[in-house]
């Protein structure tokens, strides 16, 4: 620990933002950088608690998912070990750029400063010790001493996919990430806005994964382009990482108008116009000049808002079915956990109306086009025999909303069964994601493997990486009966 009194002689000082009204004119990065010197003494707080929560996962999702040895950077920062501080963050994670943009941080959630005062800020510390490394040059292809002869195929190219295929070709392995995209990336890529995280951040990395030798193919749909017998065929283990793309729907009288549309359909629009693309007018989804209601208040919705914002949409209006959450934390969410408190992002801080505890009822239009949704204000009892709290109606709650557009941002219910899955004769959980343990990784089909959202269901790319990692291992103690890959328990032996 660098500086024992930092915590009682540094306040935190957070992330900045641009202006919001200049920053909805363009697609760049919200946040600005944070000068070195200034997260030196941002890390000085860090106190050597001891017990350090912030790198435990289990900290009741308070806690880094993927065991960040936090209190060791935040020393080697404060004492200006920025290589040594980079070794050490990469020891546990592939992409803290990625982490250090755009994770919700439930480390700073568990931080012991964060039991009475403010947690140490330790997202932008992350980002700022892997730009250091970038900057100077440190960040390095690295190559496996040995080649195993095994090859691997990862099927899916997010933030799991990504991340195993570092570590299995590390390993040694011959690995081919196959993505029906045409671009690498996953969520990082079409979903997450510019805004956010500007996609060069993703290419830089894959300089380094393409060096290292792990061979990429776009425009692969496994499943169809690809048949599942050939995969099997061809590749000594199989890794899934496909994400969970079965959007919810909502299930209501005009659903089929014209003007209504999954927030997937919408935001991956965007990134590709942001990456110089043209999308063909009878396909393209705009909200400039539209009225826009966005229904689901989570990190899709935010970032539906964000970018309807910035389209130029005469009207945002966001809409979630459960109530605004308290400012301060309830009883049933204390330290260490993630406090279930009112939070806004960027975006919802750009503009645009939040409302809580509507129902949609229906979609009213003309001539086939949306013009308007309607509904009834709802509130919510203690919870019924299973534990969920129950929904009445508020009598005289009716709304009705302006709606030229309206984006569907209500979550995702799992991987999509047919075509690749259906084919491999994959089990499911009762939830319909893919049944597969968060120790072994391996599905009911022997040398199958799953990781990310397909097997954990829609979560964050922190937890995406993770369960990259941790697979990766499983899957080369597969192929080679042990692995000297890290996993979160014993991250001492990694490659740097
Ligand atoms: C709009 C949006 C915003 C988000 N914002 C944040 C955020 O700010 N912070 C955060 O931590 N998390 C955020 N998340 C969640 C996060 O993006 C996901 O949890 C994470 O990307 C999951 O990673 P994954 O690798 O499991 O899957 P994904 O990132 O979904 O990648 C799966 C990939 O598999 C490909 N694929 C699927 N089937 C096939 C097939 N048959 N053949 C070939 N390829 C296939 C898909 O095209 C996709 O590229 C957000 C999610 C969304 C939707
Ligand atoms: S990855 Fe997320 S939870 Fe882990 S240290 Fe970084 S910001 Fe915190």
């Amino acid at each position: 620990m660098g500086k024992p009194t930092g915590f009682l002689e540094e306040e935190r000082r957070g992330l900045e933002y641009r202006d919001p009204a200049e920053r909805i004119k363009d697609w760049k990065q919200t946040a600005l950088i944070v000068p070195e010197q200034e997260l030196q003494s941002q890390a000085s707080r860090c106190m050597d608690c001891g017990i350090p929560f912030c790198m435990n996962p289990n900290s009741g999702r308070g806690g880094c998912p993927l065991g960040n040895i936090i209190p060791d950077w935040n020393d080697l920062v404060y004492r200006g070990k920025w290589e040594d501080a980079m070794a050490r963050l990469h020891s546990t994670n592939n992409f803290p750029e990625f982490t250090g943009s755009i994770c919700p941080a439930p480390c700073e959630e568990a931080c012991c400063v964060a039991y009475n005062s403010d947690a140490v800020t330790i997202k932008n510390v992350e980002l700022g010790i892997v730009e250091r490394g970038w900057s100077s040059n440190w960040i390095k292809p690295i190559t496996p001493v040995r080649r195993s002869g095994r090859s691997v195929a990862v099927v899916g190219s997010g933030p799991a996919g990504l991340a195993a295929a570092q570590q299995l070709c590390r390993a040694g392995h011959s690995v081919t990430v196959f993505e029906k995209s045409d671009r690498i990336g996953g969520l990082l890529r079409y979903g997450i806005p510019e805004f956010k995280m500007e996609k060069w951040v993703i290419d830089r990395r894959l300089e380094q994964m393409k060096a290292e030798g792990v061979s990429f193919q776009t425009g692969v749909n496994v499943g169809v382009d690809l048949t599942a017998a050939d995969l099997r065929k061809s590749f000594d283990a199989i890794l899934l990482c496909m994400g969970a793309e079965d959007g919810r729907d909502l299930p209501v009288e005009g659903r089929d108008l014209d003007g209504i549309h999954f927030a997937m359909d919408f935001l991956p629009q965007q990134n590709k116009r942001c990456h110089g693309d043209t999308i063909d007018a009878d396909i393209s989804i705009d909200a400039k000049g539209k009225h826009v209601i966005v229904l689901g208040g989570g990190d899709t919705g935010s970032d539906c808002v964000g970018t309807s914002l910035r389209q130029g949409a005469k009207s945002v209006t966001s809409i979630e079915l459960l109530e605004r959450p308290p400012e301060e934390p309830p009883s049933t969410t204390p330290w260490p956990m993630w406090r279930m408190i009112y939070r806004s992002s960027s975006s919802h801080d750009e503009g645009g109306t939040r409302e809580f505890s509507l129902m949609t009822k229906r979609c009213v239009g003309k001539r086939g086009r949306v013009e308007k949704i309607q509904g009834v204000e709802v509130r919510f009892g203690p919870p019924d025999a299973s534990g969920r709290p129950v929904m009445e109606e508020v009598p005289e709650g009716d709304f009705e909303l302006p709606a030229d557009l309206v984006l569907l941002a209500m979550g995702f219910l799992g991987p999509v069964h047919e075509g690749l899955l259906d084919d491999l004769g994959i089990e499911y959980d009762p939830r319909g994601h893919i049944k597969a343990t968060s120790e072994e990784y391996a599905t009911s089909e022997p040398g199958i493997f799953a990781a990310g959202d397909c097997r954990r269901g829609q979560s964050l790319v922190v937890w995406a990486i993770s369960e990259g990692r941790e697979a990766a291992r499983q899957v080369d103690t597969y192929l080679m009966g042990q692995s000297r890959l890290p996993s979160r328990n014993n991250p001492g032996n990694a490659p740097r």
